[in-house]
């Protein structure tokens, strides 16, 4: 067997040391016979390991018992539809910041529902930059502020945390996980799984109890967070082998030393790149420095002839999925947390061979 090294923005790679286990375990999980994936979502096998990943995750992310930890379906665009559902109560509408592609679909989901005011924009910086937030135009009477702390496809990321008087709510699907963050700050955190959580099917919703209740009348209940917070979880069949797998990637972050150590490793992975990228004229990254992501680096070459050779040459290398994004183009390499810096060396040393060959 060889393992190549994996750049994809998602489904993302996933820690080997978690795939040996999940592998050890298909067949029979902890000599019961069956796979935990044959069992019952009520069994007391699946409850425990849901409840285990709830806690982990909360010991990895500091979540208090103010917050309920929600494991769903549907993908964080699901979310772009379930916020406004359960969030605007009986406001008009909502704040959202537009940073790029994954705010614009939030923005176009919200407005099925709402009216909603567009802070601020970096459209006309092509969303290489964040507005400052003293530029922000907050509405007077706006339920919550949604943001995007990362923008997977323009390679954005907030380093600060946005001040609202409002509900602060984030689509954390590209950096949950890859550091600390400041969860009382949030009134509601969500991420599909498919980076650093765990496999595709999973989606996180974190959210301050006090939100819960205020679903419109309309809400489907499979999207009202309260019917879930209620059920644990379980109000219909979750999806039990995503949770299983997010449990295991839990305890290997813990075991990493948790999301401090992470991000020291994160930081050490981007900058090795970014400052491959800076010190060549043959590649560049438009993002201003400060607003740089951790974990998705789009590049261009100088000469975008030479794009299909280098994906072709890339992967012979067993460097895969550095495609950019249909939207834009260009290259993206995504650090998530298991990608290894071994993988970004690998890269980086590709990259060097590629530039003194073609340049
Ligand atoms: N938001 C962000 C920031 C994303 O990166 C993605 C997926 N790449 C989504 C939302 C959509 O997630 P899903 O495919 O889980 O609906």
């Amino acid at each position: 067997m060889s393992r190549v090294y994996n750049f994809c923005a998602g489904p993302a790679s996933l820690p080997e040391a978690v795939l040996e286990i999940a592998r050890d375990d298909m067949l029979e999980w902890h000599g019961k016979g069956l796979s935990l994936m044959e069992m019952s979502h009520r069994s007391p096998e699946v409850v425990g390991v849901t409840e285990h990943a709830e806690q982990t995750l909360r010991e990895l992310l500091g979540v208090s018992a103010d917050y309920a930890v929600l494991f769903l379906q549907g993908g964080a665009s699901t979310q772009f539809a379930a916020v406004p559902l359960n969030l605007l109560g009986d406001k008009a509408g909502a704040d959202y910041v537009n940073t790029g592609e994954w705010s614009k679909k939030a923005i176009a989901e919200a407005r099925r529902f709402g009216k909603v005011n567009v802070v601020a924009s970096s459209e006309s910086t092509n969303f290489s930059t964040i507005p400052a937030q003293d530029s922000w135009q907050l509405g007077a009477d706006a339920a919550y502020l949604h943001y995007t702390p990362n923008e997977t496809i323009g390679g954005v990321e907030y380093f600060w945390t946005p001040q609202a008087a409002v509900p602060l709510v984030a689509d954390m699907s590209s950096t949950l996980l890859s550091r600390p963050i400041d969860v009382p700050a949030f009134g509601a955190i969500y991420a599909g799984a498919q980076k650093n959580i765990g496999p595709a099917g999973l989606t996180l919703v974190i959210v301050r109890r006090d939100l819960l209740g205020r679903a419109s009348t309309h809400c489907p209940a499979m999207l009202d967070w309260k019917v879930a917070a209620d059920n644990d979880s379980m109000y219909n069949t979750p999806p039990t082998f995503a949770i299983y797998l997010a449990d295991l990637v839990f305890d290997w972050l813990k075991g990493l030393g948790g999301l401090a150590a992470m991000e020291t490793i994160n930081r050490r992975k981007a900058e090795k790149l970014y400052s491959a990228i800076d010190n060549s004229s043959f590649y560049a990254n438009p993002v201003e420095l400060p607003s740089r992501s951790l974990m998705n680096i789009p590049f261009t070459l100088a000469d975008p002839a030479l794009d299909k050779l280098f994906l072709q040459e890339s992967e012979a290398a067993g460097l895969l999925n550095l495609k950019g994004h249909r939207s834009v183009g260009g290259m993206r390499a995504s650090l998530y947390n298991a990608v290894s810096e071994k993988a970004v060396d690998a890269l980086i040393a590709f990259m060097r061979d590629f530039e003194q060959r073609r340049a």
